[in-house]
């Protein structure tokens, strides 16, 4: 399965090996005519449970969030909406990194984020969005890590599964991952291919 629970909703695995690949993966099917089951980014409990499993978010942060966004409907819905222009922007910027419009589209969340980003002093220094920001903490936090992806040298390992509703994003570490799980699509693709060798015998 493609899924595991957390907190009680059904999230993508992670298969990328970053978060923002696995941000790309909120969605599958990439390229075909969209059905409802393909979208994991449901609703604003969605966008913090998944921050969450991401470890862009702290989960004592994701459970205020969460009851924040069941107060504040329309203003949830708004930063549902943004995610997922993020997520089609950034998909794009990945796989064809000189598209300017995806670029510069993912470049204004990028410095939106910013804007709001602090180091958090420690004895290993981090980046965190302050709770001040509210609801946009969990897209902060990926945009962020979208910036981060981008521009990290590793956009050459990115590989696209060719699975059938599918199209996730993950980094090819070894130069010979095909799938984006084994388990899966890859698991999949094998029991069609014996179907049709038997089919032809
Ligand atoms: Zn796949």
């Amino acid at each position: 399965m493609h899924w595991v629970e957390v907190d009680g909703l059904q999230m993508p695995r992670r298969y990328g090996g970053h978060p923002a690949l696995d941000f790309c993966n909120t969605w599958a099917g990439w390229g075909e005519p969209p059905k409802p089951t393909r979208e994991w980014l449901k609703s604003y409990a969605h966008l913090v449970v998944w921050a969450r499993h991401a470890e862009l978010v702290e989960p004592e942060d994701a459970d205020r969030l969460r009851a924040l966004g069941g107060r504040r409907t329309d203003a949830g819905a708004e930063q549902v909406a943004e995610a997922r222009r993020l997520r089609a922007l950034l998909r794009k910027a990945v796989l064809q990194p000189t598209d300017r419009r995806a670029v510069a589209g993912v470049t204004g969340f990028v410095r939106r984020a910013a804007t709001a980003v602090r180091l958090q002093p420690a004895a290993d220094p981090r980046w965190e969005i302050p709770s001040s920001a509210g609801l946009a903490i969990p897209l902060l936090a990926v945009s962020w890590s979208a910036g981060a992806l981008l521009t990290s040298g590793r956009l050459g390992a990115v590989r696209c599964c060719p699975g059938d509703d599918c199209g996730w994003l993950f980094l090819d570490q070894s130069g010979r991952r095909r799938w984006c799980s084994m388990g899966t699509c890859g698991n999949r693709a094998k029991v069609r291919a014996h179907a049709a060798r038997q089919r032809r015998h």
